[in-house]
């Protein structure tokens, strides 16, 4: 399958070739067809499946397919004949740049309208001639409710994560919205999870649509290598930096519950002496938009966010996302590993799991459809009465000491040389190169013997397995 295939014009090939991509992916090769012929679509992708290339391009195609019927620029200022409506800022300042990048070549205009910055310079760039408006509700509404915009001449409508707009308590103001808007649109809702809540949306919105679904629903992308760290809260930090500068991470994503505990997180990274900034909801717009432009930029190492925070933020093949505490939701665990594994790509997704995060855990697992590793990390291993279920408990994987003041190297150092001398970071390696697993039953978890007798099965092949629950 090739780009060409779609019969797109030259202006946005040329653009494709220009991003570099080889070939479309699925999401895209399922919608762009179904969008140039003008279906309403219901689509269940993920961000990070190249979905805004799968609704941008085909829109782009009719815009230049057909003559604007509000007429010349002059007679059309402030009507989009393209709205697409996105959850946060960041992902509406996204979608708005891929919208540019794609039709760079074409002289279609493209606005983003959210809030945290000026109104005027957006009420003068829609005063400029517009084709498509990126928005987020509530600063849509305002630029209605002061004239700046008319939706009347609206002929597509995108609703871009559906599913966190309605989480995020947009209901209201997206029917406001909607009754704003023509009746005969094409319209396309694009959503990773699939409540009964989105499913009451699509039949009220969508005509006939026709069902785009690239990854089985709620699931992460298969290129996402998941593993669990069981550890105690009071030890995670440590372990965070340790994981880091051993395993030599960059643009690493670190997901916290809250604004208090990213800036708190950062600080602390800050002082191990890794380069960290924390985005949340009470940042400027001008220091979020900073902070990301320097970690897609690779001058930040680590960025520490909340899940609102991180909403649409657009970095492919990011290498590494930690939850450094699990979404109490179990889609926004979906949600926030979306951005690793990218198009193709490789990933990781590190959850460092406390005793009393274990029930969050079993909520993703359920949601998952299948088992998350746990790999027990030497010198940070969760009490055994606080892992849970007996197979839910990972061994101890011997790993590199860890040289602090509270926990002494020296002991762990003679276990981990006679057990792993070499070993790929003190790790003993099975068929996937992770830690072993106690089978329900087994005896011995993580007491002082058990590492002789791992690194025995290790060797053999057989001793490493995945973990059921
Ligand atoms: P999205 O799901 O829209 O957030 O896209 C995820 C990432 O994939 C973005 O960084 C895109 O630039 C990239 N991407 C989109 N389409 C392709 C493609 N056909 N080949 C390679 N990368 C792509």
């Amino acid at each position: 399958m090739s780009f060409d295939s779609f019969g797109l014009a030259e202006a946005l090939t040329r653009a494709i070739r220009e991003s570099g991509y080889a070939e479309p992916t699925p999401i895209q090769t399922q919608a762009i067809p179904l969008v140039l012929a003008g279906h309403d679509l219901l689509a269940a992708a993920q961000t990070g499946t190249g979905k805004t290339a799968a609704f941008i391009l085909p829109i782009l195609q009719r815009l230049l397919g057909t003559a604007n019927p509000v007429g010349p620029r002059a007679a059309r200022i402030g009507h989009p004949r393209v709205l697409v409506l996105a959850p946060t800022r960041e992902l509406a300042a996204q979608v708005a740049d891929s919208a540019r990048t794609y039709g760079k070549h074409t002289a279609l205009r493209t606005v983003a309208i959210f809030g945290g910055v000026g109104m005027q310079p957006q009420v003068d760039a829609l005063t400029r001639g517009i084709d498509v408006v990126v928005a987020t509700p509530g600063r849509l509404l305002d630029h209605l409710a002061r004239r700046s915009l008319d939706l009347s001449t609206v002929e597509t409508l995108v609703l871009d994560e559906a599913d966190r707009m309605l989480d995020m308590g947009f209901i209201n103001d997206m029917r406001k919205i909607f009754a704003r808007l023509p009746e005969r649109r094409q319209t396309l809702l694009f959503s990773a999870t699939f409540s009964s809540d989105i499913r009451k949306l699509a039949t009220s919105l969508l005509r006939e649509p026709k069902t785009v679904d690239v990854a089985p629903r709620n699931t992460a992308a298969h290129t996402v290598e998941h593993r669990v760290h069981p550890v105690p809260q009071s030890r995670k930090r440590e372990l965070l930096v340790n994981l880091i500068l051993e395993e030599n991470w960059y643009q690493t994503l670190v997901f916290t519950r809250t604004k208090h505990g990213a800036n708190r997180l950062a600080t602390q990274l800050g002082d191990a002496g890794i380069q960290t900034l924390a985005i949340h909801g009470n940042k400027s717009q001008n220091a979020r938009t900073r902070a990301l432009a320097d970690f897609k930029a690779g001058r930040l190492q680590v960025l520490v966010a909340t899940d609102i925070a991180a909403r649409g933020i657009d970095i492919s093949e990011l290498p590494v996302v930690v939850n450094y505490e699990l979404p109490n939701v179990p889609e926004d665990y979906v949600h926030r590993i979306g951005r690793t594994g990218r198009a193709g790509a490789r990933g990781k997704a590190i959850s460092l799991v406390s005793g009393d995060e274990m029930a969050y855990l079993r909520d993703i697992e359920k949601l998952l459809g299948h088992p998350i590793e746990r790999v027990l990390l030497q010198g940070f291993e969760l009490p055994l009465e606080s892992q849970g279920s007996a197979t839910e408990r990972g061994r101890a994987a011997p790993r590199k000491p860890v040289r602090t003041a509270k926990n002494p190297a020296n002991d762990h150092r003679q276990r981990t040389s006679a057990v792993a001398p070499g070993g790929t970071k003190g790790r003993v390696a099975g068929p996937h190169g992770h830690g072993n697993h106690v089978a329900k039953g087994e005896p011995g978890h993580a007491d002082s013997t058990a590492p002789r007798r791992r690194r025995k099965r290790g060797r053999r092949g057989n001793g490493a397995s995945r973990t059921g629950s």
